[in-house]
């Protein structure tokens, strides 16, 4: 153990400089782009330097391992005197790179370079070799080509697809997606695809569900939720069984009370068991889409059904209570708290109830009248016959009588009212000469309805809304 103490210094990890030139290396062996500080600092000193040997010996046997990924030049390490690292290019003589002095490439171009250069390495040629021999061992699939053009019908314009194939559904391109860095780069190419009438599937090597960014992306989304990957074991299956399989990801979703929340679920599948949307440009397993929107109509189904059982409870407990105190309320502390109870219900609704049953004149004969029109018989009157409650709605509160007479209609005991009526005195009342009917026709004010009033008929009584509703409005017209 003395000062020349090499081991220790091995074990360090490397040191990248501050300010490098060249910012992300393409690293062709993993199909990655790391940037140049993270592949220099992730690495131990002694393991750097070894590493350092091999990268010039593979570049200078044309078969380099890191490229500079905005110009794809192959690259090595250089140390400074103080054993900082960082890369250079292997040769400057083209002047191709941004990192050095020319105008600067646009920030789609670089991308552009990047996923160019990531498609020589070795991670996407094996993927698409994968691909091929899935394919091949299929017999509905035809015309298998890598990296061959897709001439556009009707244009100049073409791509090249890494893998296609005819399927007795219309032509496929099958891109391998090694990273979702690159959607900029291939999003373009859906309408392509979609103008040819051919579908563009995205393969990827591996998939990590609780890769968080991942889920996030477009291309997850837009192809409803399903990731598809073609590995040694799906080609192995495919080879074995004659039948194309690739293995989904796909994403679910959960319901969780009122939220949804999502979870992963993995299959290998045959591509026969998968849906081909053309016009939309997905594939998919798993219809994300439609068991999402079920779930949320679902929910907002019970949260209507929750709010419409809250509404039949608050107003059957008003007419339960009315039932029992309408006619004449006993002031005990217990009735004032049940009252009180009900109002705090109603305030919550935006529906102001009196301060007691009887602290309000227009609240109490308007209850007492609705209720008694639409049970066909006298509540919270002394009376035994609907009749005499219509008289003296009509004599007593004519403000009430448009809510009332609507009531004893919508109802349906018109006949029952016509049956009490023996001496005749509630028809001559309604239609003879002056009568209701006229008067109200006239627009007379007295029969103008009572407006403090209305929310709760509107609340309680929903089957009279609209003809209150538009008897209001003709007064509010004819008086202006
Ligand atoms: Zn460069």
């Amino acid at each position: 153990m003395g000062l020349n103490n090499v081991t220790v210094e091995g074990y360090d990890y490397a040191t990248p400089v501050e300010d490098a030139q060249i910012g992300q290396i393409i690293d062709l062996d993993l199909g990655e782009i790391p940037t140049a500080k993270t592949l220099i600092g992730g690495q131990f000193y002694q393991d750097l330097v070894d590493n350092r040997v091999q990268i010039v010996e593979r570049m200078n046997s044309g078969n380099p391992r890191y490229l500079c990924a905005e110009c794809l030049t192959p690259v090595y390490l250089v140390s400074t005197p103080d054993k900082r690292f960082f890369f250079r290019h292997r040769s400057e003589e083209d002047d191709s790179c941004s990192a050095k002095t020319r105008p600067p490439l646009t920030a789609e171009e670089i991308t552009a370079r990047k996923y160019h250069g990531l498609r020589e390495s070795q991670p996407h040629k094996h993927i698409k070799s994968l691909i091929e021999r899935s394919l091949a061992a299929d017999a509905d699939f035809s015309d298998i080509a890598v990296e061959r053009n897709w001439k556009g019908a009707d244009s100049r314009r073409y791509r090249r697809p890494d893998v296609q194939a005819g399927h007795l559904q219309g032509k496929i391109a099958f891109e391998v997606q090694l990273s979702t860095t690159f959607l900029s780069v291939v999003a373009g190419r859906r309408a392509f695809y979609r103008r040819e009438g051919g579908l563009l599937v995205w393969v990827f090597g591996s998939f990590d569900a609780g890769y968080r960014r991942l889920t996030t992306d477009d291309l997850l989304y837009s192809n409803n939720s399903n990731i598809f990957i073609v590995d040694d074991e799906t080609t192995e299956l495919s080879e074995r069984t004659g039948i194309f399989h690739l293995r989904c990801h796909y994403r679910m979703p959960v319901r969780d009370d009122a939220k949804i929340t999502d979870a992963w679920a993995e299959k290998v599948v045959p591509f026969a068991d998968l849906t081909q949307d053309r016009d939309g440009q997905r594939l998919f397993l798993f219809d994300f889409h439609a068991a999402d929107a079920a779930l949320r109509a679902a929910i907002q189904q019970e949260a209507d059904d929750a709010k419409a059982m809250a509404i039949r409870i608050d107003q059957a407990d008003l007419y339960e209570f009315w039932l029992e105190h309408g006619r004449s309320f006993r002031h005990t502390p217990e009735n004032r708290a049940s009252w009180r109870q009900l109002r705090d219900r109603y305030e919550r609704r935006g529906l102001e109830l009196p301060e007691f049953p009887d602290s309000h004149e227009a609240t109490r004969v308007m209850l007492s009248a609705l209720y008694s029109a639409r049970d066909g018989k006298p509540m919270g009157y002394k009376f035994s016959k609907l009749v005499q409650v219509a008289h003296q709605v009509a004599e007593a509160c004519p403000s009430l009588f448009i809510a009332f007479y609507s009531a004893v209609d919508a109802y349906g005991h018109n006949d029952l009212l016509n049956s009490q009526d023996g001496s005749g005195k509630w028809r001559q009342r309604l239609k003879g000469a002056d009568g209701i009917f006229s008067r109200i026709k006239r627009d007379d004010p007295v029969f103008q309805p009572e407006g403090s009033v209305l929310p709760l008929i509107y609340f309680l009584f929903p089957e009279i809304s609209d003809r209150v509703a538009a008897a209001v409005d003709r007064y509010r017209d004819s008086l202006f």
